[in-house]
């Protein structure tokens, strides 16, 4: 959450920094701001997209090779001008974005209003500019000193860059649990929450670590210290993307270039991985510390959101093929309580930014409790893949859509494999039946393209139901979660209020709400519990109640009973799920459309949720 981008060097900063913006919008879009440093301090902010700021400061003077930026997801005060990042000291000689919470910003803000600071914003960002104003005023100190000064006293997450006018030639970046990385160029640096404001020119870059300052200077120098003045040298590595990645390749949103690009990031997570003809399943992570994995007393899996329903289908894949007991916990929630996690067990973090304060936290703490800690992530190198202590990559692209589509069937296909490659170590299932789910594996991605082709049956689905105002949706077994996830998707993007439950649940308490209004989403495919699915398909019906249903291809049954039917091709039970959420996802994207709902940008939320 909060993009920030910065630039110093000898081009000019604003187009580095806007086009930043752009790429990092989908993090917050509450407002948008940037400072620019020409001798003057020119800051030009403005509530809403970064559009708003775009038309804002037209004909106006933005030469500068020295710029911040700051796309904001507000937590401290409402989106408006005024709150909107960068901020600026009191005699406004610095100006600073940040991304986080500074959780002790009342008592910082009481000492210094004791000292004579008059705040004009209602964000605890803006203690901290005061805070590094005071230890620069008080002890003359470079800003860098004062920075890190500052940060001694701040408790909470923070990743902030710096500029101070009588300072011109340098930036002063720090964090502490929330993402920041510097690229490096020819003759230039650049900043950014993640690389991608910064890979259209360079490859090159340092991930900053916790409490880790970086001073960047005109003429090229890069010194990285901590917080507690010992020096680190900087580790550079090199980031693998394209550019193309990041634009919406002709799809009008980039959920559905992302909806679209299914088949081959499924093919992408599995590649080197599973190989049906000589039948096997490798993850390296799993193979580096096999035994204690194998041996595990318990799987715990640490999520928040769409991860956690990942979380959900895995429980029902390691329990059914792998035989070891998994709990699935809310990592917000987990962090929190006093859970019992020991040696013996295995803590799974998933998350698609790798950077979810409150997983990162759980990790923290299971870690601290002994347990291996093995993290599912998206985005390389991001904080949740360095701090595991084994991982895998889903390998899905940057998903650029706030609703998550394809981090999603990454996420199942990694714990697929990961459930199969366990069932195969401890002998759990038969060769066989191995075999067989390794095949069938390989011929997913083909699936989910023929299943691409519903589309505009989908849309016309969409058309029927955009409407309503409260929606349900049933499944069972491996399609329990999937109708969590589908409700989550309609919520998320259309705003039209929807549950998910287990089918057989209906009859404790959402039966109450069906009525000819209420469209009713149910996965019936034709697996173990299909009677039963059938029966509650009846069941809506008799209360007038509109069902949509998934079901398996062919399927003589169901169309007879339902409004629509909408079919998925066959195939092996456990690996339904990665078929069954493709109808979903399209219409929600649907509806969304039609309700003239903003898809990639929906209201209140924001991507990466770094803050607890
Ligand atoms: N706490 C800051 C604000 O409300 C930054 C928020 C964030 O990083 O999401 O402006």
């Amino acid at each position: 959450m909060c993009g920030i981008v910065a630039y110093i060097g000898k081009k000019q900063a604003y187009p580095i920094l806007i086009k930043g913006l752009r790429r990092l919008e989908y993090r917050g879009y509450d407002s948008a701001g940037v400072a620019l440093l020409n001798g003057e301090l020119n800051v030009f902010k403005r509530k809403g997209k970064v559009k708003e700021l775009e038309n804002f400061v037209e004909g106006k003077n933005l030469d500068a090779t020295v710029g911040i930026g700051h796309t904001r997801w507000a937590t401290h005060g409402k989106p408006d001008d005024i709150n909107a990042h960068p901020h600026s000291s009191g005699n406004g000689r610095i100006s600073l974005i940040h991304n986080g919470i500074i959780e002790n910003y009342a008592v910082l803000k009481t000492l210094l209003e004791k000292e004579g600071h008059t705040f004009v914003s209602e964000t605890d960002t803006e203690v901290l500019v005061h805070l590094i104003e005071e230890y620069q005023n008080r002890e003359n100190l470079p800003i860098e000193e004062a920075v890190r000064m500052a940060l001694k006293k701040v408790v909470g997450a923070y990743a902030i860059v710096v500029m101070d006018k009588q300072d011109p030639d340098k930036l002063v970046a720090a964090r502490k649990a929330s993402p920041l990385v510097i690229g490096i160029g020819e003759d230039d640096f650049f900043i950014g929450s993640d690389a991608t404001p910064i890979i259209e020119y360079t490859n090159k870059v340092v991930y900053l670590n916790d409490e880790e300052i970086a001073v960047i200077t005109k003429d090229g120098d890069l010194q990285i210290k901590t917080i507690g003045n010992v020096e680190h040298t900087p580790f550079v590595e090199h980031v693998e993307m394209e550019i193309e990645m990041l634009e919406k390749g002709g799809y009008d949103y980039f959920m559905l270039k992302e909806i679209y690009q299914q088949p081959a990031t499924i093919a992408d997570c599995m590649r080197g991985r599973l190989n049906a003809e000589e039948g096997w399943v490798f993850l390296g992570g799993v193979e580096e510390h096999s035994n204690r994995i194998i041996n595990a007393d318990r799987i715990i899996i640490a999520a928040c959101g769409t991860s956690w329903h990942a979380g959900l289908i895995a429980e029902y894949l390691i329990e059914d093929l792998a035989r070891i007991p998994v709990e699935v916990e809310y990592a917000s929630e987990l962090r929190y309580r006093n859970p019992i996690i020991t040696e013996k067990d295995i803590v799974i973090a998933l998350s698609q930014s790798g950077e979810t304060a409150d997983t990162m936290a759980a990790l923290e703490l299971s870690k601290e409790k002994g347990a291996l800690t093995y993290g599912i992530v998206n985005v390389v190198g991001s904080s949740i893949a360095r701090f595991t202590d084994a991982g895998s990559y889903i390998h899905a692209g940057p998903e650029i859509g706030v609703a998550s589509t394809k981090a999603f069937t990454g996420q199942v296909t990694l714990l697929t494999m990961l459930a199969l490659s366990l069932a195969h170590k401890r002998g759990t299932i038969s060769k066989s039946y191995f075999q067989q789910l390794v095949n069938e594996m390989e011929n997913i991605p083909a699936k989910v393209e023929k299943l691409l082709k519903v589309n505009p049956q989908i849309e016309f689905i969409a058309g029927e139901i955009k409407d309503a105002t409260n929606a349900l949706y049933l499944g069972r077994g491996y399609n329990f979660p999937i109708a969590l996830e589908g409700a989550l998707k309609l919520k998320e993007i259309s705003y039209i209020h929807a549950e998910g439950y287990p089918a057989a649940e209906m009859k404790h308490g959402p039966i109450a709400l069906i009525d000819e209004n209420m469209p009713v989403i149910v996965i019936a495919t034709n697996k173990s519990a299909y009677e039963k699915i059938v029966s509650n398909i009846q069941e809506v019906k008799a209360r007038k109640g509109m069902v949509i249903a998934i079901v398996t291809e062919g399927d003589k049954v169901i169309g007879k009973i339902a409004d629509y039917t909408i079919e998925i091709p066959d195939t092996d039970e456990p690996l339904t799920p990665l078929l069954s959420v493709i109808p979903l996802q399209l219409l929600s994207y649907h509806i969304a459309v039609m309700r003239e709902c903003n898809v990639d940008q929906p209201r209140n939320l924001a991507k990466s949720v770094t803050v607890e």
